[in-house]
């Protein structure tokens, strides 16, 4: 049995200076035929010239770019079985919906267009809508026009430059659910770009955090969010406590810290800091997994839960949780979301409390990188 690879996108040693600045580090990428891979990260972090490197629209300075078995690094970007779907969804005014879309089948010379351009308009459900012009269309409809443009040609892969930027945000959301449906009915590569982490996390089957023109760290958006590797993982993806503690002793796959007065346990295996005994590490722990106690209660916590204890210095009340901050010596500020239908009344600012959660679900990071 053969499988199709025509679709892996690999890219090796492949970085982009600009005189004197790197923009991209030279790095090793494989994205797997039929994924859904995001490129994660804030503005200028490298994201954009990674994508335009695979596009052919960027040269890069080192490194190669194969497509299953082919080497495109020097290919221009029409010889190469790829298309991109920019922010700016870039669609012919003058051309109703069809003809945009039947544009890249007529620029080959293909003259009975009809059947797949319908087809390719019922896939991004605007079959009804074939014969309006472009302006005629919601900023929704008008992306979906350029994804269905994009796919005509039957690329390998679909690259995506923060294709629904320009959105607000309700419809991102829609449209973010709408653009994973139609890449699991298509099933070829689409590589998206985005600086929303919310985005990477919906719709990606992997994300590679890009931090300074280096990926910082690539997983399944769960494995990222459970186990960041960084500092900067933590914060970026998500809302993260992280709490200096000193290495005390080591216990079986146990690491015990102690965090002022506190005593703190971390699964060995979730700790990506050298421990040595008296060494510093962060304690990470996100806000849903902390449960808040009031101190005249926290004998009936069972044995076995990290425990902090705080102060509660602010309370919100947003719907179905409230967002602590609770201040403690451990640590100040420290954030925890509470679900309502467990509320305690008494959880108000100034009252004493002990945060408490599971090892299980605590990570250690390098405190040196903080
Ligand atoms: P954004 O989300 O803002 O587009 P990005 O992560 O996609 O950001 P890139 O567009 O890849 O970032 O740019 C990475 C860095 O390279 C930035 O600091 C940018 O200023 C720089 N850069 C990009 N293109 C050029 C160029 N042609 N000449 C010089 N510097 C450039």
């Amino acid at each position: 049995m053969t499988t199709d690879n025509s679709g892996d996108v690999r890219l090796s040693g492949i970085g982009k200076t600009y005189g004197a600045f790197t923009a991209v580090h030279p790095l090793d990428l494989t994205v797997p035929q039929g994924s859904f891979f995001a490129l994660l990260g804030a503005s200028g972090c490298g994201k954009t010239t990674t994508l335009r490197m695979i596009a052919g629209l960027e040269e890069p300075t080192s490194g190669t770019v194969h497509l299953g078995d082919q080497d495109v690094t020097h290919l221009p970007p029409y010889k190469r079985p790829v298309n991109t779907v920019f922010q700016s969804y870039a669609l012919f005014p003058h051309l109703d919906i069809f003809e945009n879309v039947a544009f890249g089948l007529r620029r080959r010379g293909l003259k009975s267009v009809k059947k797949q351009v319908e087809d390719m308009l019922d896939l991004v459900q605007l079959g009804e809508q074939a014969r309006k012009k472009p302006h005629q269309l919601s900023g929704g409809q008008q992306q979906r026009v350029a994804v269905a443009r994009a796919l005509i040609n039957h690329p390998k892969v679909l690259l995506l430059d923060e294709p629904l930027g320009a959105l607000d945000l309700k419809l991102r959301r829609q449209m973010q659910l709408e653009l994973k449906r139609i890449q699991t009915e298509v099933g070829i590569t689409f590589i998206h770009v985005t600086h929303d982490q919310e985005e990477a996390m919906t719709m990606a089957d992997t994300v590679a955090v890009m931090n300074g023109g280096r990926v910082e760290q690539l997983g399944a958006p769960t494995d990222l969010y459970e186990n960041p590797r960084t500092t900067f993982v933590a914060n970026f993806l998500g809302t993260s406590n992280l709490i200096e503690a000193e290495v005390d002793t080591k216990s079986g796959d146990d690491i015990v810290l102690k965090a002022a007065g506190d005593k703190l346990v971390l699964p060995a295996a979730r700790c990506g800091a050298p421990a040595p005994a008296g060494g510093k590490v962060l304690v990470g722990i996100r806000p849903e997994k902390i449960a808040l106690a009031h101190a005249d209660d926290a004998g009936g916590i069972p044995e076995g839960r990290n425990r902090l204890t705080g102060k509660i210095a602010d309370a919100s009340f947003i719907g179905v949780s409230t967002q602590y901050v609770i201040d403690s010596p451990a640590c100040a500020e420290l954030s925890v979301y509470v679900q309502n239908v467990e509320r305690d009344a008494r959880l108000v600012p100034g009252a004493d409390v002990v945060l408490h959660w599971s090892p299980a679900h605590t990570f250690g990071l390098d405190a040196a990188q903080a």
